[in-house]
């Protein structure tokens, strides 16, 4: 299967040889050709499939082929993403592709000044990226209308629920026309994906790849069992031993990011944070540095690193496994792009065992955890590991939504 034998227009052909992708992921193959027939689909894919370009270039493909006979001015496609991040990589990608044509694009988000924004809208926009929250401003102050829409795409639906936007995304549905072609991309097609999904599409073509381990399986994955107490020595070690540059690290909360890449930087590695309470100007600028290797680590939360794009980025290191096991695809997912390999290494506390457990469950897959020489695990780790005197999923878990620790504390006998 060629880009060729989807029927693409040639400026996006030229486009595409130009960035040397030569055949189609699967979930191109997959969703093109429906997306081009003007049906409206719910697809399964993860960040790292070339999910973006699955929805750009069949939409674009439309907007060329009608620009080229009867130009109308106003946004006709609408790509809704979680995050600031994905909305600049979405946008940077659809720039990309429809070099050469007289499409534009435009990129709305939170975090940064409304007025550049407002001042691009208003030079011409076709395709508009945004994030909920400014889409609506811009809505509600009537700087835009989305009249002509004809087709949009909720990128990350699963994100979206995730971080709470299912009553934004029911206030923007009116503003949309009723005839539209909807594309609704997520990582899991669960029950919520589906039920939310229900409030705006009926007759969507399922679109599922084989994608669930499609990350997995080009990555190296290695685990460490290490003390919490020791892991950010260990990353250190790991980071300065081996030589590795561009390392993307993942811990579960901001302050702890922020704590980790002070630590890191105590140990002479280059390292910054990057999470939802930094300006959209300070993320950007670690994150152009990190891209020119000017830093060797950036720690980020799992929802600052959705968006983050670079090619080649060999190493990914959860410092913290997280809560949820789909978020170690989503991470592990940042190295390994399509189809490159790509390393990552999982620091893991005896406590996070039942974390692990969870991963190996929806990848169908047992790790052999490793010990790192000189990051050897305690006595006391290695008895609870053995003893398997693990605490109980839900506890903790509550305990790490609430903020609140409700065991009780035990008695020494
Ligand atoms: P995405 O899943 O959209 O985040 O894309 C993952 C990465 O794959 C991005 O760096 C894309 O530039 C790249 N990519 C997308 N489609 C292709 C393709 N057909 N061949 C090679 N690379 C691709």
């Amino acid at each position: 299967m060629s880009f060729q034998s989807l029927g693409l227009h040639p400026k996006l052909l030229s486009a595409l040889h130009k960035k040397a992708y030569n055949t189609p992921t699967p979930i191109q193959t997959a969703a093109i050709p429906l997306v081009m027939n003007k049906h409206d689909i719910m697809a399964g894919a993860q960040t790292g499939t070339g999910k973006t370009a699955a929805f750009a270039l069949p939409l674009l493909h439309d907007l060329i082929t009608n620009a080229d006979n009867h130009p109308l001015p106003g946004i006709k496609v609408l790509v809704l993403t979680p995050t600031r991040e994905l909305a600049q990589q979405v946008h940077s990608s659809f720039v990309e592709y429809s070099t050469g044509s007289s499409i534009q694009c435009v990129a709305t988000y939170g975090g940064a000044s409304i007025n550049p924004q407002i001042e691009k809208l208003s030079a011409g926009c076709e395709v508009l990226v945004a994030t909920p929250g400014r889409l609506l401003e811009l809505l509600f102050k009537q700087l835009i209308h989305l009249d002509d829409v004809k087709a949009w795409v909720l990128d990350e639906a699963d994100r979206m629920l995730d971080m709470g936007f299912m009553p934004d995304i029911k206030r923007i549905l009116p503003y949309l026309p009723q005839n539209k072609q909807t594309l609704l991309f997520s990582a899991t097609l669960n029950k919520e994906i589906t039920g939310f999904s229900n409030l705006f599409m009926t007759k969507a073509k399922l679109v599922e790849v084989d994608n669930r381990n499609a990350s997995a399986d080009k990555v190296e994955q290695t685990i460490y069992q290490v003390d919490k107490a020791q892991k950010s020595a260990a990353l250190s070690y790991l980071i300065g031993s081996r030589n590795w540059h561009q390392v993307l690290v993942f811990t579960r909360t901001k302050i702890g990011a922020d704590e980790l890449a002070k630590e890191m930087k105590k140990d002479g590695i280059t390292a910054q944070s990057i999470h939802g309470d930094k300006s959209q100007g300070a993320r950007e600028r670690v994150l152009a540095d990190f891209k020119e290797r000017k830093i060797r680590a950036l720690v980020a939360t799992d929802v600052a690193a959705r968006g983050i794009d670079i090619e080649q980025l060999e190493y990914v290191v959860n410092h913290e496994l997280p809560y949820n096991a789909e978020d170690y695809i989503h991470r592990i997912g940042r190295t390994g792009r399509a189809g490159a390999a790509g390393l990552a290494v999982s620091l893991v506390a005896s406590k996070e065992q039942y974390l692990l457990k969870d991963i190996e469950k929806l990848l169908g897959i047992n790790f052999m955890p490793q010990w790192l020489e000189g990051f050897e695990p305690s006595q006391d780790a290695i008895e609870q590991e053995q003893n398997k005197r693990k605490p109980s999923k839900k506890s903790l878990r509550n305990k790490a939504l609430s903020g609140k620790d409700n065991r009780k504390p035990r008695r020494r006998r």
